[in-house]
């Protein structure tokens, strides 16, 4: 296994029977950690970027299996802020000194496109990068959400098994999903996607092709966490993943996109104490702190116990700043585009 890490970390290509023999086998992860953080340190450096994360509407129309904001679930008690309360709480986080704004919301259409476009460019006023992640739209409302001034779309895939895909996204569809993705690319979005690792008939193989599929698509930012079964959706009885396999797949992916962007998920300080420090330590560079007021963010419940729900903004970044710090690294102060390498 040492030999397989060594080679990843040296080219940074492996194939995919070499990228499942990686999975399959827990022999050497702690060596496997270790290179992620090495590769992470000579190719993006010691600066961990902060992008402030505003989760602005809680509506969805979609029924993502795992999610517990899916439309069937009516226990969510659902919200949509204002433009002006997402102008004022983005300001604040820049005013706190963040660089990049996360606009998340549900899959919905509680906002026009114009209503998003102004909001865009009243926020690049700011000086800062802005971030989507707001699901599926058409071509001609992502090309006027780009040319108002959004940098960088996320959109995960959460697998790459058409039959999972299917499974798990009742109403939707995997080469939809993929299209969408192609696109954004081609109108010249920085391009954010990802997966969950430990969902229900997930496989490893699975996985190996997603991590296979992060890097032919040339993916700028992956976002792996952790599946946790949220006690109001289909999939409450479901075991969920574990933290370590969720790190796990997160250092390949480092080894493979060596110059990638790669987020210390909320998700595994969830399951982890500690769990973004661990991950930033093994191969993860940015860190998405919530700048909501906690009274939306209560509202916002991917999944239960969600880390950080009731600490306010400014304790946030100062928590996550001091942890961060406390393991010799800096806080980023440019916006935190992805720096190509011309790695392999
Ligand atoms: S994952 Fe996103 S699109 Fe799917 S149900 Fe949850 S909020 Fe809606």
């Amino acid at each position: 296994m040492k030999t397989l890490i060594d080679k990843a970390a040296e080219t940074h290509s492996l194939e995919y029977k070499e990228i499942l023999a990686l999975i399959k086998d827990n022999s050497e992860n702690e060596y496997l950690f270790k290179k992620a953080d090495e590769v992470r340190k000579q190719f993006v450096g010691d600066e961990v970027h902060l992008r402030g994360l505003i989760e602005f509407s809680n509506v969805c129309a979609c029924n993502c299996q795992y999610c517990g904001l899916q439309k069937d679930n009516s226990k969510v008690e659902r919200y949509k802020m204002t433009v002006d309360e997402i102008f004022e709480t983005a300001k604040k986080a820049v005013e706190n000194g963040y660089k990049t704004i996360v606009l998340q919301s549900g899959e919905s259409k509680v906002y026009s496109i114009e209503e998003l476009c102004d909001l865009i460019k009243r926020i690049k006023q700011l000086d800062v990068a802005v971030t989507l992640s707001i699901g599926e739209k058409n071509e001609a409302e992502y090309r006027a959400l780009r040319e108002a001034g959004a940098d960088r779309y996320l959109l995960r895939i959460e697998t790459t098994s058409f039959k999972l895909y299917r499974k798990l996204h009742p109403d939707m569809s995997l080469s939809r999903r993929m299209a969408c993705l192609t696109f954004l690319k081609k109108i010249g979005f920085e391009i954010g996607t990802g997966d969950l690792i430990g969902l229900p008939e997930q496989t490893d193989e699975s996985i190996a092709e997603d991590i296979m599929f992060f890097k032919e698509f040339e993916a700028d930012m992956i976002g792996l966490g952790p599946f946790i079964p949220n006690p109001d959706t289909p999939l409450k009885n479901e075991i969920g993943g574990t933290f370590e396999k969720a790190l796990k797949v997160m250092a390949i992916t480092r080894l493979l996109i060596p110059d990638a962007n790669i987020p210390a998920t909320t998700a595994m300080e969830t399951i982890r104490p500690d769990g973004r420090i661990i991950a930033l330590q093994s191969g993860a560079n940015v860190v998405m702190p919530n700048v909501n007021e906690t009274y939306y963010r209560t509202k916002y419940e991917l999944y239960p116990n969600k880390k950080c729900v009731n600490e306010d903004a400014d304790k946030c970044r100062q928590c996550i700043e001091e942890k961060i710090k406390s393991i010799g690294r800096t806080i980023g102060t440019s916006q935190g585009f992805r720096v190509r390498h011309n790695a392999k």
